[in-house]
């Protein structure tokens, strides 16, 4: 032995542990993987710190590690304090954190190499004889390229090309190098736009601070350039020869936005989303933190790639609610992106057209600098929006006749269409005609949502699946009836309404084949789908440019919701939507069916739009003391014993009440707004401080004593910094 090594391991346990190693502890780094027997397994952890002493057992009985898996750290030093930041402010394990921030494959062990393949380049060498015609596309695709085209690149631009390239080789006319593999860039640039002058200014503004830390909120309405503004940043950053980090929200379609970049950046640009393949996971990490890739666009998670060269770090749609883990490491990724633009010392520009009441506030505070676009791009203009009275709606399907009738006209007119409900499937109710039987999941405290096509009742909540009863189980009426609308059901009103019209139905039930999501857009974008129904997945960020209506019908559970963010999220939804109409030349409508058009909410987000209302918001929460103004923990505790989630709150309760201070408050236990899910009841405990400071010290007292708590192995806890849902 001549070094202890102080190792983080992926578990729940909130300590490290250590090991010995024959090696010096010079020849150590932190950072490293290393493979180590734990518990009778063999994991992977990473070396935190070196040593020569332990405090955990006699160092004669300490186990050696069972194999170094990196020559040196893989994990640089910046993003190893920034988990440690995570870990400490989300209160979670740091074996864990690493889980989460590292990509599957690095985090099982394998190595941390780049893929190659072959790449070719252009000798000094000119042709003596006359070569053939796809030879010479060959060579002048190269001349282009003066970093040599891949066997890929080859592949996608001129198709096989294998033998041409062969024969030019033996020519002696161009030579292949084995590097590390990239995406392929896109061959069609397209490279003039020039921003307008609100545009302009906002890229002068964030330039001015290019080598500090500074967060941006750039504030700008749907349709006015953000995405310009982005691409504008990204330009200047890579000219100083730096990276830049995109995060973008979890929507099916991140393609579009993604290919604008493309187009507009002769770049290495790596994609981080769902749709990613472990294996390119992993080489987008490695070519970033290698600097090989100088654009990383990615989800979440994406936050954690580690960068050489950091220039600047944008968040698109900054307000969006996939940027909260909620379960695990229940990390925002915005949170986190803005301790690492502060690490890095750069700017950060969160962009919105509806930015959460967080971000607000924090310009409030003026930690952040407000920009503003204020204007739609291009010629395009707002829509005009109306509230249309829901009692006037047909109770069978939903739909108002003014909603229909604008249907009509804006179809007749030969454009198309959206109608918006935050519901999938036919029917949220089934009801018996006779005794008043409802269908509820007997996992949940929810009803089975009817779910016609496929012939099923299902729960939203938990899956439990159910053949469709055509009798009731109480009564054995057969007069069974369905009540409500989901996307499903006004589907199939608008096709028997509109029998010429193509419909297209967009919602998670038909989006499940890899690749549904886009090829459903580019049927809308082509035209071929006249009337869209949708959920919330149709709102964000898809820039139609035929769509002139836009009908949103049932909004009003975000009014009477117990989660003091409703009104906020609805908000945020309504402008997103609304959002969709008029993008191209053509001037747009928006209606928005509701039981409460006199409600002050929509008053005031129909008049003075949603900049006005989320100041009213952030009054109210002000008032209130909500978050964000407060600082919120939840403690969430699950077990299928109702007495044991509530008893293992009570006891954290009761620890923190010994040495309770005055600076929180805490609330409960009680149940969860849905008490039982998925076969399991739910509660949970609330603090509450006006500072951060006293909640986490707090946390920080007795979270180790409560894990070791015998009840803490019995029932599934979590804690919840800054929840965003209740
Ligand atoms: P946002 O991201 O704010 O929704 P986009 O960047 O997608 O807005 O811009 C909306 C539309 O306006 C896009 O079709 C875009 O190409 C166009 N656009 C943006 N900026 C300009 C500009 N300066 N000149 C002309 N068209 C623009
Ligand atoms: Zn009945
Ligand atoms: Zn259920």
């Amino acid at each position: 032995m001549t070094c202890i090594l102080h190792i983080s391991v992926p578990c729940p346990l909130r300590q490290l542990f250590d090991y010995t190693s024959d090696l010096p502890a010079s020849q150590w780094e932190i950072g490293t993987r290393v493979k180590i027997n734990f518990a009778n397994r063999l994991c992977i952890g990473i070396v935190m710190k070196i040593s020569e002493i332990t405090d955990q057992v006699e160092i004669t009985k300490l186990k050696a590690i069972e194999e170094r898996l990196d020559d040196s750290k893989l994990i640089p030093d910046e993003l190893i304090q920034t988990l440690l930041w995570v870990s400490r402010y989300y209160h979670h394990p740091l074996g864990e954190c690493f889980q989460t921030a590292l990509p599957k494959l690095l985090r099982t062990g394998k190595p941390a190499e780049l893929d190659t393949e072959s790449w070719w380049f252009r000798t000094e060498k000119t042709a003596d004889k006359k070569i053939g015609s796809k030879q010479q596309q060959c060579l002048d695709l190269l001349e282009d390229y003066v970093d040599g085209i891949s066997q890929s690149m080859f592949k996608q631009y001129l198709g096989n090309v294998s033998s041409s390239l062969k024969s030019l080789e033996t020519a002696g006319l161009i030579s292949q190098q084995q590097k590390a593999k990239l995406p392929i860039p896109s061959n069609e640039l397209n490279l003039d736009l020039t921003l307008n002058q609100q545009q302009q200014n906002i890229v002068n503004s964030v330039w001015e601070k290019h080598d500090h830390f500074q967060p941006f909120l750039l504030e700008g309405i749907t349709g006015s350039g953000k995405t310009e503004v982005y691409i504008e940043l990204t330009e200047r950053a890579l000219k100083a020869n730096k990276q830049v980090l995109i995060l973008i929200p979890e929507i099916g379609l991140t393609g579009q936005f993604v290919d604008r970049f493309k187009k507009r950046l002769n770049t290495t640009i790596v994609i981080l989303n769902s749709s990613v393949s472990d294996k390119e996971r992993k080489q987008a990490w490695l070519l970033a933190k290698a600097g090989l890739a100088n654009v990383i666009i990615g989800t979440r998670s994406a936050v954690f790639t580690p960068l050489i060269n950091p220039g600047l770090i944008i968040i698109d749609e900054e307000h969006d609610s996939s940027y909260k883990q909620q379960d695990g490491l229940r990390y925002h990724a915005r949170n986190v992106a803005l301790i690492r633009a502060q690490k890095y010392d750069i700017p950060i520009v969160m962009g919105s057209a509806t930015p959460s009441l967080e971000s607000l506030y924090q310009v409030k505070l003026k930690r952040f600098q407000l920009l503003e676009l204020t204007q739609r791009a291009g010629s395009a203009q707002l829509p005009a929006v109306r509230l249309v009275d829901n009692s006037q709606a047909n109770p069978e399907h939903g739909f108002s006749d003014i909603l229909l009738k604008a249907i009509k006209k804006h179809l007749d007119a030969g454009n198309q269409v959206i109608l918006f409900i935050n519901r999938r499937g036919y029917a949220p109710v089934l009801m018996c005609h006779d005794c008043g039987w409802q269908a509820k999941c007997k996992h949940c405290d929810a009803r089975m949502v009817v779910h016609q096509h496929r012939n099923i009742l299902f729960c939203h909540h938990c899956g439990f699946i159910q053949r469709l009863v055509e009798e009731c189980p109480e009564c054995e009426s057969k007069s069974l009836k369905s009540y409500g609308a989901g996307t499903e059901k006004v589907e199939q009103h608008l096709q028997k309404l509109f029998p010429e019209t193509p419909v297209i139905r967009v919602d998670r039930d038909t989006t499940q084949r890899v690749n549904a999501f886009s090829d459903l857009v580019a049927d809308i974008k082509q035209g071929e789908a006249r009337i869209l129904v949708g959920t919330q997945m149709l709102a964000k960020g898809h820039d139609f440019h035929d769509v002139t209506l836009v009908g949103v019908l049932d909004t009003d559970q975000g009014l009477y919701s117990a989660d003091f963010r409703a009104t906020e999220n609805l908000a945020q939804m309504i402008t997103q939507v609304t959002g969709r109409a008029g993008r191209g030349d053509k001037s747009g409508e928006v209606l928005i069916q509701t039981e409460q058009p006199e409600h002050f909410f929509w008053k005031n987000l129909i008049k003075n739009g949603y900049k006005k209302t989320a100041e009213s918001l952030l009054e109210e929460r002000i008032d209130m003391e909500l978050p964000p103004v407060s600082n919120w923990a939840v403690i969430r505790a699950e077990s299928t014993d109702r007495e044991e989630a509530t008893a293992f709150l009570q006891e954290f309760s009761a620890q923190c009440h010994q040495q309770a201070s005055e600076d929180v408050l805490i609330l409960g236990p009680v149940p969860a707004i849905m008490e039982k899910k998925g076969g399991r009841f739910r509660a949970q405990l609330l603090l509450s401080s006006a500072q951060r400071k006293p909640l986490h010290q707090l946390l920080d007292r007795h979270i180790s004593v409560i894990s070791r708590h015998k009840l803490a192995r019995k029932v599934r806890w979590s804690i919840d910094i800054d929840p965003v849902d209740l």
